[in-house]
Parts: structure tokens; C-alpha cells; sequence
């Protein structure tokens, strides 16, 4: 390989932008058989597969900007309009793989299985005529005038244009370890800074939460900053762990709490168990019912709000009430601290679970850094970004893959064409 000749089009990163890049670069390249992609793993795909559960969720019938973070909105929508969801099922539906779409929009395969996904990728990239060049782990890039030099465990590799599809630094087994944001670096952008995203919120060691371990309920969380100011509201459903907070809206919060607690470390997490009303409104019935059920205990109160095991815990916990209690009972600060407790618990989170649980990255290579009609670099030509390596992060629902077949598919056309 160290003499090989040189190609005109190198994806380095066969995941799902560097995929959907290859496919596309190959068909509109003159010579396809010049473009391949190289990845340092054994067996392609494998984040592809472990995705949505091993169903991999393709992508949402409703995709907006809004739906992502990182990266200015109106330079994330320039992207994602070359290339939209209708086009994502028109895509997959030539290569065979019918796309079904949820009670909440989300679009997975109808088989059910991600191999279904990955397997029509491979197939893209085949019928394109491009080579994928698996257990090519790339180690080093350095730009000479007219082409780069890629380090490989099989020899020096040299091409004309270079595509850049290496993803971020979540589930890094897989191969997204965060190397490559060296080469990016190196050939003149910079990173905003990265954190893991998407990713379960651990409490305190022995929070009593985590005694709630299994249950699901649905909730708003909030992030308040040291002052209390709310900067970001998530509502869906909340999964109590042995370790802390799982499921959709933790996932969800987890980039904006992270964000503003490495800035504000007093940054508090929110637990409103009662989506949608207000302390004050819960107040108010409360004192209604301590007039007309006086006698009855707190918890039996509580069970018409949440569910009974989560009742228990959240007033002798939570409140720190004598659960028993009749209602009649409680002090005014007591019952504030009930009210407290079912619509703003602050919830102790100490850390992330950190990328080796993470779905996503959040930041990365600036999108101002780069030319959005064609995925080009701006500081250096002929080199082309796309997916997670760069700074955008989508929500859970089947964004990010949209974010990387629409960035992955404009990065290789525009590398084959310009
Ligand atoms: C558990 C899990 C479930 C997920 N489920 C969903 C879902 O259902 N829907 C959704 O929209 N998103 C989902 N995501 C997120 C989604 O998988 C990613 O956003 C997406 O795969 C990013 O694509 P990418 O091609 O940019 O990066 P990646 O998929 O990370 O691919 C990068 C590739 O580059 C290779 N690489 C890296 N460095 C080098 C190097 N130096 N040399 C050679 N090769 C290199 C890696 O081996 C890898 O194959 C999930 C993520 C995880 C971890």
C-alpha cells in the first residue's frame, strides 16, 4: 500500500455520514473506483447498530433546527434543508429499506433491526463503485500542496481530497475516540469545547432516588443557573436508576446541565413531577384538600398525583414529611415542602455518566468554520467536514443520523463535483 496511487476522494470515517459521504462522492465523482473510505475498526457499523435500541431510528418525520444544539441555528438549517427527512425515506426506499414512523415520529426500519440500515449503506457505497478500507485506522494527516497524506497501519496514503466523517468521542469502543479532532486541529480549525451529550445524570452516592430504581415517570426537568433563573425546560419521561437519571428527558437535559455547570458550578437540576402546573396551582389544591380530607394521610393524598411507590419516597424524602401525617396536620412549611417536592425537586446530580454511555458529543469543529454550501473547510481547500465532528448535537428522536445523512451526502458531492 505504501506506493499505492494516489485517490481523488478519502472518507476517513465509515460510520453514518462517512457512509452516506462515500455513496455520494462515488456517484458523482469521474472515476469512482478513485474514492474510498478508510476506518480503523475490524467490523463497519457498529454504532449504526447499536442504534435506537438495535432498531436504529433513521430519523423524525418532523426535523427543525430547533431540534439541535451547538452550532447557530440558521447555519444548521442550511444544511439540513439540502437534504430533509422525505428525502432521508426516499433514500433508504431505493435501496429496498421501508421506513415506518411511530405514535412519536420517530422513523425506524420496518424489519425493526438497524442491520437493515447498515446493510443498505453498504450497499450505496457498492453500487457507487467506492471501496471501504475497514481496519485503516488513520493516525496522521499532513497537507502538502496538491494532496494529504494519510497514516495507516498499512503504509502512507495520499489523495486529492479528504473527507473528515470521524464522529465524536461517545461509545469510543466503537472506534470515536476523538483522535481525528487532532487532524481538524491540524489543518487550521478550531474546537469549541466537547462534552459528552445525550447521556444519563448520576446523583449523589446513595441519593434516595436511586432506591426508586426502575420506575419511570413522565416530568419536566429544569436547569436553573446559581441564581435560579430557569435555561432550559425538557418535558418527557424520567427512568430512576441504581446510579441516578436515565431515559429521554435526562438524555435530553443532560448537554444544558453540563453546559451551565461547568460555567456555574451551583447550576441545581429540577424535577417537576406534575408537567405543566405550577407550585402555586398545587398549592392552592392542596389547602382545599387539607379542608375537605382533612384526616387523610399525606401519602394517600399524594397517590392521585404520582404513583403510589413514588409518593411514599417523595414526602418522607422529598419533604421529609411523616408520611402518615392526615393532612390537617401539616404545618404550612411542611405542606410547602410537599408542594415543593412534587413541582421543583432539586435533584443533587454530580456528574455525567461520561462518553462511554454518551449517544452523542456535544461541540466540535464550529460550523462558521466552514463553507455551508458545500461542506468545505474554510481554512483549508479541499478538505470537507461532515457528522458529529462537528459542533452540532441533535435531541433524541432520530436527529443526529438526519444531521449526518444530510452533512454526509452535501460533503461528498461537493467533494466530487467542486
Ligand atoms: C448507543 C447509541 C444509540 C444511538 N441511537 C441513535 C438513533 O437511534 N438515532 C439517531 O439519530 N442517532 C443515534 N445515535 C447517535 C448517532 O449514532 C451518531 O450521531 C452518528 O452515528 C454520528 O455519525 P458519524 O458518522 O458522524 O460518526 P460515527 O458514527 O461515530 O462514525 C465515525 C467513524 O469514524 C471512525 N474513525 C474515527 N477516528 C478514526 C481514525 N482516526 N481513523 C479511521 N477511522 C476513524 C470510527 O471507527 C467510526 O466508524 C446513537 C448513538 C449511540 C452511541
Amino acid at each position: 500500500m505504501a506506493n499505492s496511487p494516489p485517490y481523488d476522494i478519502l472518507i476517513v470515517g465509515a460510520g453514518a455520514a462517512g457512509l452516506m459521504a462515500t455513496t455520494f462522492a462515488a456517484q458523482n465523482a469521474d472515476s469512482s473506483n478513485k474514492v474510498a473510505a478508510l476506518d480503523g475498526a475490524k467490523i463497519i457499523g457498529a454504532k449504526i447498530l447499536v442504534s435506537g435500541g438495535g432498531r436504529c431510528n433513521v430519523t423524525h418525520d418532523v426535523v427543525t433546527p430547533n431540534d439541535f444544539a451547538g452550532s447557530k441555528r440558521n447555519q444548521i438549517a442550511k444544511v439540513l434543508k439540502t437534504f430533509t427527512a422525505d428525502d432521508t425515506v426516499t433514500f433508504f426506499a431505493d435501496l429496498g429499506v421501508k421506513l415506518k414512523r411511530e405514535d412519536t415520529g420517530k422513523l425506524f426500519p420496518t424489519t425493526d433491526k438497524a442491520q437493515t440500515v447498515l446493510n443498505a449503506l453498504l450497499k450505496s457505497v457498492n453500487q457507487a463503485g467506492a471501496t471501504i478500507l475497514n481496519e485503516h485506522r488513520v493516525t496522521k494527516i499532513s497537507r502538502t500542496d496538491n494532496d494529504f497524506t494519510l497514516r495507516t497501519p498499512h503504509g502512507d496514503l495520499h489523495t486529492r481530497k479528504l473527507i473528515l466523517a470521524t464522529g465524536g468521542k461517545s461509545l469510543p469502543k466503537t472506534g470515536s475516540d476523538g483522535l481525528a479532532y487532532g487532524f481538524a486541529i491540524s489543518l487550521g480549525h478550531t474546537l469549541t469545547q466537547t462534552t459528552p451529550a445525550l447521556v444519563p445524570l448520576v446523583l449523589s452516592d446513595g441519593h434516595w432516588l436511586t432506591r426508586l430504581s426502575g420506575l419511570t415517570a413522565d416530568v419536566e426537568l429544569a436547569v436553573a443557573s446559581s441564581t435560579g433563573k430557569i435555561t432550559h425546560r425538557q418535558t418527557g419521561s424520567l427512568l430512576m436508576t441504581h446510579f441516578g437519571l436515565s431515559g429521554p428527558a435526562a438524555m435530553d437535559i443532560s448537554r444544558h446541565w453540563i453546559a451551565s455547570h461547568n460555567t456555574d458550578p451551583g447550576t441545581q437540576l429540577l424535577i417537576n413531577f406534575l408537567p405543566g402546573r405550577t407550585f402555586e396551582q398545587i398549592e392552592t389544591e392542596l389547602v382545599e384538600l387539607t379542608e375537605s380530607h382533612g384526616s387523610a394521610g399525606i401519602t394517600s393524598i399524594l397517590y392521585d398525583y404520582v404513583q403510589r411507590r413514588l409518593a411514599h419516597t417523595l414526602a418522607a424524602d422529598g419533604a421529609d414529611v411523616d408520611p402518615t401525617t392526615p393532612m390537617a396536620q401539616l404545618s404550612k412549611p411542611q405542606r410547602r415542602a410537599v408542594v415543593k417536592a412534587l413541582t421543583a425537586l432539586p435533584v443533587p446530580v454530580v456528574r455525567d455518566r461520561g462518553y462511554l454511555f454518551a449517544e452523542v458529543t456535544a461541540g466540535g469543529v464550529p460550523l462558521a468554520e466552514i463553507n455551508l454550501a458545500t461542506m468545505e473547510s474554510r481554512t483549508c481547500p479541499d478538505l470537507y467536514l461532515c457528522g458529529e465532528i462537528l459542533d452540532v448535537d441533535g435531541r433524541i428522536g432520530g436527529y443526529n443520523f438526519q444531521w449526518a445523512w444530510a452533512s454526509g451526502r452535501l460533503a461528498g458531492m461537493s467533494a466530487a463535483i467542486g
